[in-house]
């Protein structure tokens, strides 16, 4: 079995152990089974997005020696495949303009994954006439449950419309949107398993539901576990938000950063320090734990 994979960090600030936990992990189940592994600068969303720091995290994947096997696509670079993409969901009549001001629904920040599960768009615009691509467009998301199998999770149901509502593709300033530039991508690169952190989980439905309105496959999913800073907190400034230049300042060197995370991923017995190639024997999706996990104190 091949298989192309890929990591796609948002350049918004540096990797920290989450994000490095992920590119690991996907790296390893690539490389596993003998297949294409792609890194994907997801920049789309402009005015947060900074190119040196793109630069910066293709530094830090490339000390822990994850380096794509082509050259990095950057979204910025795109915007023609997802206008195009735009202009073939208006034809089939599933893009309709909405008027909702941030104020009117709190949920059009600027995060590209605002729109995580809770608040899920109403649909109120849904009836609105077309007035071109100078508004704010959204995907009318077609009814129904969607069933999907997660690598890690197993047999998955969700109910977009529940979790995410009708998802936002374009938005007013003129940037295309994170479910748009994902499916997009996703689908021009092969790419057929896709590995992220489970925070993403709760908009695979919504993105599937994208995937067969623009004639595209639906990839391998699996959702790891995050990572918590040691006293079972989200990750802050402090633990585990650190990225690799940070940790090395305390002692952490690259083999004892790989010897942890791949302990964390159920390659190795025990957290020794070791090169990136050594974990690929060991690493396997039964071994790889569901749940969250946590920064070592000593790190924090
Ligand atoms: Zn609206």
């Amino acid at each position: 079995m091949s298989i192309t994979g890929r990591f796609a960090p948002s350049p918004t600030g540096i990797l920290h152990l989450g994000n490095l936990r992920t590119a690991l992990a996907s790296w390893l189940s690539v490389r596993k089974a003998g297949g294409r592994w792609l890194i994907r600068v997801e920049d789309v969303d402009g005015p947060r997005c900074h190119r040196d720091l793109g630069d910066a995290q293709l530094r830090d994947l490339e000390r822990l020696g994850l380096v794509s096997d082509e050259p990095v696509v950057w979204q910025s670079e795109r915007s023609a495949h997802y206008r195009e993409a735009l202009a073939s969901l208006h034809r089939a009549h599933l893009l309709y303009p909405c008027a909702c001001t941030r104020k009117d629904l709190q949920l059009l920040a600027s995060a590209p994954h605002a729109e995580d599960g809770l608040r899920p768009y109403p649909g109120r615009c849904r009836f609105r006439a077309w007035e071109g691509f100078e508004r704010a467009l959204r995907f009318q998301l077609s009814d129904g449950v969607i069933l999907w199998e997660d690598r890690l999770l197993g047999a998955q149901s969700d109910d977009p419309a529940l979790l995410t509502g009708d998802p936002l593709l374009f938005r007013r300033d003129g940037c295309f949107a994170y479910h748009l530039a994902v499916v997009v991508d996703d689908g021009a690169q092969g790419v057929d398993e896709v590995v992220r952190g489970a925070d993403l989980r709760p908009v695979t439905a919504t993105q599937i539901r994208l995937q067969e309105a623009l004639g595209l496959p639906t990839p391998a999913y699996a959702h790891l576990g995050m990572v918590l800073a040691p006293d079972g907190g989200r990750l802050g400034k402090r633990a585990g938000a650190l990225g690799i230049e940070a940790l090395a300042d305390r002692g952490v060197a690259v083999p004892d950063l790989l010897g942890w995370l791949g302990w964390s991923l159920g390659c190795l017995s025990e957290a020794k320090p070791c090169q990136v190639e050594e974990l690929i024997a060991g690493f396997d999706w039964s071994r790889v734990p569901k749940g969250d996990v946590r920064v070592p104190p000593v790190w924090g």
